[in-house]
């Protein structure tokens, strides 16, 4: 067993997560990370990856129940500076000891605790949440998406993410996935290049496929107000049907702004990190659709209070994704499917840009879907073999 970190809040007790309900007492709490090869090379705005590292958490109770959680980042630090080293040692030195010993019953009760203690660290608090949520429905023997209430739906549409690439590649990478029917729609990443070649870049793309097939683009904050006032009908004229995150995260005066004039749907994805994040975006009519992700957002509760409020303003909602493999990805689409506003599609391709994934049967696609997985928990199992493969070796 983990010796509570001596740094740990001294205020939380054991018992403080003790309340009423069933829940077997967890005995240790595992982490490693493990470095998953790629189909191929993933170019965003300002970064290419290579491979995708992902902070795999084992919560294991004292009758040797065990529940698995994943902590990803999109590929290294670019997106929000956290990275997978920094999950994993606020999960071992500072989140995973306030559970040692406890009996959580209630998920949304123990992540209130945390946050208590520990603002921030979304992205480690989703992981060992995660976690948290596949070990209560491995034993109450029930799929997670039932314990969140049930299904809306039991499958979800999914976008596939282009490269920031040239015309030719990336029109090309459109037709091939149009005619093997597994994506309808595509994203493309934007901001990496001057803004008016890039542009042109796009409105190229858009010249070299079928007309009327659904373009997002996103720009991950790259352009000031005034460039996205001047280039925004740009890419509408082109075809573009929303673009995601035109201008840096903070700037939510000016993504109001722009909405207020755009013939492009606006969606929000780094400005949404938090719940008070929605209301303001909600408040300011900021957004048309808010992109939801579990690990940004700090977990499942945080995504279903997020897309509550969604849901108060109109805002429909978009289940993102951070290249999860099959294991966040089984996790975010219980967590979407049981979410009454995500009716915006996803990009959930995580193990489809993967070149070899963690469970023993991956999340399964057909027809431009990918599909809930029903067996307790989030009906993944570990395939410890390639967890064994994969893992990265300390020091
Ligand atoms: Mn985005």
């Amino acid at each position: 067993m983990r010796k509570k970190n001596v740094n740990a809040m001294s205020t939380l007790e054991l018992r403080d997560f003790d309340v009423p309900g069933a829940f077997r007492r967890i005995k240790s709490i595992r982490t490693a990370i493990l470095d998953v090869p790629l189909m191929r090379p993933h170019r965003v705005s300002v970064s290419t990856i290579e491979k995708q590292s992902v902070v795999l958490v084992r919560i294991v109770t004292e009758d040797g129940l065990e529940g698995i959680g994943e902590g990803v980042v999109p590929g290294g630090p670019w997106w929000s500076g956290d990275t997978v080293e920094a999950i994993q040692g606020l999960v071992d030195q500072y989140l995973a000891p306030l559970l040692l010993g406890a009996e959580v019953s209630s998920i949304g009760y123990a992540i209130q605790r945390i946050n208590s203690l520990i603002p921030g660290a979304a992205f480690a608090k989703a992981a060992l949440e995660m976690a948290l949520w596949d070990l209560k429905g491995k034993m109450l023997g029930l799929p997670v998406y039932e314990l969140l209430g049930g299904a809306h739906r039991t499958k979800l549409p999914v976008t596939w993410a282009l490269e920031a690439d040239g015309p030719d590649v990336v029109a090309k990478e459109i037709r091939e996935k149009l005619n093997q029917k597994i994506h309808a729609s595509f994203k493309l990443k934007m901001g990496g290049r001057d803004p008016d070649i890039d542009v042109a870049r796009i409105a190229a793309i858009c010249q070299l496929i079928p007309a009327g097939v659904p373009l997002a683009v996103d720009l991950n904050g790259a352009w000031d107000e005034a460039t996205s006032r001047r280039l925004l009908p740009a890419l509408g004229d082109a075809g573009i049907s929303m673009v995601e995150q035109p201008v840096p995260r903070w700037d939510v005066g000016a993504l109001a702004r722009l909405r207020q004039n755009a013939s492009v749907r606006i969606m929000a994805d780094e400005s949404l990190l938090t719940v008070h994040d929605a209301t303001m975006l909600g408040q300011n009519s900021a957004a048309d659709v808010f992109t939801l992700k579990l690990a940004k957002n700090g977990g499942i509760v945080a995504v279903q209070r997020i897309s509550a409020i969604a849901e108060a303003y109109g805002i429909a909602c978009y289940g993102g994704t951070t290249i999860e493999s099959s294991i966040g990805t089984a996790a975010s689409v219980h967590a979407f499917c049981a979410s009454s506003s995500l009716t915006a599609g996803t990009e959930l391709f995580g193990p489809l840009l993967l070149a070899d994934d963690l469970v023993e049967v991956p999340v399964r696609y057909a027809n431009g879907c990918v599909h809930l997985t029903h067996g307790p928990g989030f009906g993944v199992t570990l395939d410890e073999d390639k967890v064994a493969i994969y893992t990265r070796r300390r020091g």
